[in-house]
């Protein structure tokens, strides 16, 4: 393992190159990455870096949003075939069937999502900011959101705003049931249940806390709780562990694994920065329209 650290270490001196490793990622790539994060957070990170070449552990979409805010680096997905399958929910074409039956509503699309859908919407989001984001629309206005339904019917509870839902979800986090949050209440009664908007809606209204990655490790910083029922991909209580190690975290269930965050290993890494593959690169006016949408989000970003 140490050999194979070093490798990595001498590979990012010779490449100029940084690893940045999401939240989901299995818990030896997140300990060797230079930064770990949410997608939106890691990309922002990668356009201040200096460094010539981005190591993205994620997903596609994740690398492909790194590329658009920095088409001057080299930007790797050590795994070609890391995809989400909620972004690939909806396509771009699709999305332009949606608007032109809704010609004066206004698009907001979740950061996970394709390049190509990015570039047909006005505005990106996150998580953490899809609620600040659709609150600073026009109140008249009708809001096509794509393509979570769930953080989708998150917002819109939240807003009281007119939402059309596309109905992609995340694969992994609809296999948390109302029946694993009950057990787990049941077995852990004084257990704080902190749960991803990508949940089903029982699962959320079952939660004490909604919360995207970030909030939730910036929630168990500041709280004072010892134990945590934890209601996203299992790779968060890796991360969690580390931000607040003297309290207790417990996976809704043990199926909440993303397999695509899971395809990154360290042998890929490595294979990653000597052959500098698998290169993600982004059509130009694609890149330039979806750079649009996720200006406009970090124009009306929380401050927290
Ligand atoms: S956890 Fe869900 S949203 Fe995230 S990459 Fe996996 S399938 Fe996509």
């Amino acid at each position: 393992m140490d050999r194979l650290l070093e490798k990595i270490e001498q590979l990012k001196g010779e490449r100029n190159a940084v690893i940045l490793a999401h939240n989901y990622q299995p818990g030896e790539i997140q300990d060797l990455a230079d930064f770990c994060g949410d997608s939106l957070g890691l990309s922002i990170e990668a356009s201040k870096t200096a460094a010539e070449v981005i190591v993205f552990c994620g997903v596609r979409f994740m690398a492909e949003t790194a590329a658009i805010l920095s088409p001057d680096k080299v930007v790797l997905l050590p795994e070609k075939t890391a995809g989400c399958p909620m972004a690939d929910m909806i396509t771009a074409e699709q999305l332009r069937q949606l608007k032109s039956k809704y010609p004066d509503a206004i698009v907001v699309c979740y950061v996970n999502s394709t390049a190509g859908v990015k570039a047909e919407s006005d505005y990106c989001c996150t998580s953490s900011n899809a609620v600040a984001v659709v609150e600073s629309l026009p109140s008249d206005k009708k809001i096509l959101f794509v393509p979570d339904r769930n953080l989708g019917a998150f917002v819109a509870e939240r807003t009281g705003r007119d939402i059309e839902l596309w109905p992609g979800y995340c694969t992994t986090h609809v296999c948390i049931t109302e029946d694993d949050i009950n057990k787990a209440k049941e077995k852990w009664p004084d257990a704080i249940v902190m749960s991803h908007p990508e949940c089903t809606e029982p699962v959320r209204k079952m939660s004490d806390e909604l919360l995207s990655t970030s909030q939730m490790l910036k929630f168990v910083k500041k709280n004072s709780a010892k134990r945590y029922i934890v209601g996203t991909e299992k790779g968060i209580i890796h991360a969690l562990k580390k931000e607040n190690p003297d309290a207790e975290y417990i996976p809704a269930t043990e199926r909440a694994i993303c397999p695509n965050m899971k395809k990154i290993t360290i042998d890929k890494v490595i294979a990653s920065l000597e052959e500098l593959k698998e290169r993600i690169v982004v059509e130009e006016e694609i890149r330039i329209r979806a750079r649009k949408s996720l200006d406009r989000m970090v124009e009306i970003l929380p401050s927290d």
